[in-house]
């Protein structure tokens, strides 16, 4: 979904919805993102040329893919500093190099994703553990709450697939038409645990420049990642209307975005009133009067995002 950008003294700016290119332009901006790297046809080039000019950005143009014929895909790096683009650029598709750093991921994260993407091949193994309990597993003490802004639960782009891997991830952007969900993120990346410090410095840089420059979609992104989250699987989850009380979340129904979970958890999730965690992290559903209910099958993790 294409972003207006406000730029102080200027006119404003449309980027391009490509994926989550606002998100990784933001982050760019803010100075947390020395390069970033796209795909684009080669049309779009001018469009490029323009973007980077209205933003005080370079832009190397280091492959060209025919797709079809007549229809040509440049792989473009963008960036403020020329020299990073070209050291990227140059070990992108060395197979022993990881550009993380480069693209602006803190180390300590690009390590850990390394870790889980070599143990896990595949989602549909039986033992298959998803980044976001590795992330939260690494979390110590336990967090009763989470800062929104590495709420990553959203972001489908670098989980392991296997055979129902994508069309899983088909079916949850489909329940959420009209929902940008390559957008629903605040770092394009996965932190190595919720209280990373290097992530949660890096998403308040971006997150203060989102506020400034592209306020609409800050409001969006906030009403999305700023709940608690009940989670499954990657592919099964319920976000929560709830608000944090001390002691827990007050909640009144299961919000967008919307995951595969099948409808009895929902049926389950939406007479309680309350959730709060169990020392294992797992929530714990309270209804009105404060009595505990038991879950019918197997408890999900809280992940008590909030402000
Ligand atoms: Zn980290």
């Amino acid at each position: 979904m294409d972003q207006v950008f406000l730029r102080p003294g200027e006119r404003p700016f449309l980027v391009r919805g490509w994926g989550n290119f606002p998100i990784e332009l933001l982050a760019a901006l803010a100075g947390v993102k020395p390069v970033t790297h796209c795909w684009v046809d080669d049309t779009d080039l001018g469009y490029v040329e323009e973007l980077c000019a209205a933003f005080g950005l370079r832009h190397l143009v280091f492959g060209r893919q025919e797709v079809a014929r007549g229809t040509v895909r440049l792989e473009v790096m963008i960036g403020k500093d020329a020299s990073m683009l070209r050291e990227c650029a140059d070990i992108w598709h060395a197979p022993d190099q990881n550009p993380g750093v480069l693209l602006g991921y803190p180390a300590c994260c690009v390590e850990e994703y390394m870790t889980w993407h070599r143990r896990y091949v595949s989602c549909d193994a039986a033992d298959y553990v998803d980044v976001i309990n590795w992330a939260f597993e690494r979390t110590h003490p336990r967090p009763e709450r989470i800062s929104f802004l590495v709420n990553d639960v959203f972001y489908l782009y670098s989980r392991r697939w296997g055979q129902n891997g994508p069309l899983k991830r088909q079916e949850i952007v489909r329940r959420n038409t009209g929902l940008d969900l390559d957008l629903m993120n605040v770092v394009p990346w996965h932190p190595c645990r919720y209280d990373c410090p290097e992530s949660l410095r890096k998403a308040e840089a971006v997150w203060a420049l989102m506020l400034t420059m592209a306020p609409k979609l800050a409001v969006m992104l906030k009403t999305c990642l700023a709940r608690p989250v009940l989670f499954w699987e990657w592919s099964r989850f319920a976000v929560l209307k709830g608000r944090p009380t001390g002691d827990g979340f007050a909640y009144d129904g299961v919000q967008p975005p919307f995951s595969l979970l099948e409808p009895e958890r929902i049926a389950e999730i939406r007479p309680a009133a309350k959730v709060r965690a169990r020392p294992d992290g797992s929530a714990e559903l309270l209804d009105g009067s404060g009595a505990a209910l038991a879950w019918k099958g197997a408890a999900p993790l809280l992940l008590g995002f909030a402000e």
